[in-house]
């Protein structure tokens, strides 16, 4: 492929994007293998079409785990699975107060929305209930936008979240279709697809995405960000995975920084209007990078650490921000 010609692809591949068009799969299939040389082009297209399409401000968000360890499912990325001695802390259902306090920390800090987030299959009705009064205190004590992660939920459950004013649900992929099964025996992709439509039947907004660096290759990325792509959702975060001690992938080889930045550059490309988040792995892998991606695609942080693992402070990751001029 000669210079002008990869360059001249990029670019009529930005120009449908920017004109309301959706890119072929052909189209992304030779976007995800751009040469290495040409990777900052692509970074730059799809930063270009990130500033356009949705503007200058990162979506900063923070999350706590309410209910930690000692799921039923076997992901076998996740050290909260029960079927994994790893040597994390686990609790029940946090009291009510301490959500609360943390919702009120966030918003104290200038963090637009939090994120209520359960290691379990999915809620029972008795679990549901204590969850839904959490969330009506937060609304009266607290005022922040209120999302949640609470795993397989009912046309019902997902109705009663939207009356309670919840904004968005996140309810990730994980894994590429092709891929799931190796991941993951207690639940299926379609179980997982199945919840998406719940959600989105229900009017809430849908946050879904997965974790990349698993073993896929690098069509099999492709493959699930054409899935997430099809589910339109308004928000998709891009975890990269950090191998925690105990879970199955512990020794999996980490991805190099372009993989990553690439995958988040053709990301954009299927999702244009999406908030891309990067989300779990930022710090471990991106630490300086994590600038590169914000401005290549990405356009959402969580901030104030991850489910298992810590992560960046609020404060330096609105300081970050700013530095490469743009709003939070
Ligand atoms: S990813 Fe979620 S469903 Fe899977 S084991 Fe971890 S907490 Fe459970």
């Amino acid at each position: 492929m000669s210079m002008s010609s990869e360059i001249e692809f990029i670019t009529a591949c930005k120009e449908k994007v920017l004109s309301g068009q959706k890119i072929s799969k052909e189209e992304s299939d030779r976007l995800i293998n751009t040469p290495e040389e040409y990777l900052q082009i692509l970074s730059d297209a799809a930063n270009e079409i990130t500033r356009k399409l949705c503007g200058n401000v990162v979506d900063v968000e923070s999350l706590i785990n309410a209910k930690k360890g000692k799921c039923q499912e076997d992901c076998s990325f996740c050290s909260q699975s029960a079927f994994y001695k790893t040597d994390i802390d686990t609790y029940k259902l946090l009291p009510p107060e301490t959500i609360v306090q943390n919702a009120m920390l966030s918003k104290n800090d200038g963090v637009k929305s939090f994120c209520l987030v359960c290691a379990w299959r999915g809620p029972t009705e008795k679990d549901f209930e204590q969850i839904s009064s959490i969330i009506d205190k937060i609304n009266k004590e607290v005022g922040i936008e209120v999302n949640c992660s609470l795993g397989f939920i009912t046309q019902d459950m997902a109705l009663k979240l939207k009356k309670l004013g919840v904004k968005r649900y996140n309810h990730n992929l994980e894994a590429p279709r092709s891929f799931f099964s190796q991941i993951c025996t207690t639940h299926t992709y379609d179980d997982r697809m199945e919840t998406n439509l719940i959600v989105k039947n229900a009017g809430l907004e849908l946050c879904c995405g997965g974790i990349i660096g698993m073993g896929e290759t690098r069509m099999q990325r492709l493959e699930l960000g054409l899935d997430l792509a099809g589910l339109s959702p308004e928000e998709c975060p891009i975890n990269v995975l950090v191998p925690q001690q105990g879970t199955p992938l512990e020794l999996q080889t980490r991805l190099s920084i372009s993989e990553i930045l690439r995958t988040i550059a053709v990301f954009r490309f299927l999702m244009p209007k999406t908030i891309l988040k990067i989300a779990g792995g930022r710090e471990v892998y991106l630490s300086n990078d994590q600038e590169r991606a914000l401005l290549g695609g990405a356009n959402g942080i969580i901030t104030g650490g991850y489910l298992t693992i810590g992560g960046n402070s609020p404060p330096d990751d609105f300081q970050m921000i700013s530095k490469i001029g743009l709003e939070a």
